[in-house]
């Protein structure tokens, strides 16, 4: 890895999908919360990171290290907006949603 290479600390995250936890929805690392501190996109209404250049047509992997970076600004909100498409038009993320709002209860 290049930045081994030049000294610094560098460990990649693949996705770890068979270490998925059914009922956190999530796996050791989330790589949409790594996608959203470093300002890569936010997480829309269909769970998906969404990128302003590629929507949710995003394969995500984190890289972690102590080179000192050039970083985004973190996205804390939604930029769905008023927004509800993906919700509308897919049977599966509306049950997704149904299925974490009584998860809330
Ligand atoms: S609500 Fe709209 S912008 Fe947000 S994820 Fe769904 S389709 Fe994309």
């Amino acid at each position: 890895m290049l930045l081994k290479e030049r000294d610094f600390e560098a460990v990649a995250l693949e996705p770890m999908t068979e270490e998925f936890d059914e009922v956190r929805l999530g796996a050791g690392l989330s790589h949409k919360i790594a996608a959203t501190l470093s300002g890569t996109g936010w997480i829309g209404r269909n769970a998906l990171v969404i990128t302003k250049p590629f929507g949710s047509a995003v394969w995500l992997t984190t890289a972690l290290t102590d080179a000192p970076l050039e970083t985004g600004m973190p996205v804390d909100e939604s930029q769905c907006g008023s927004c509800a498409a993906c919700v509308e038009s897919c049977p599966w993320t509306r049950k997704y949603i149904k299925r974490a709002a009584r998860r809330k209860l």
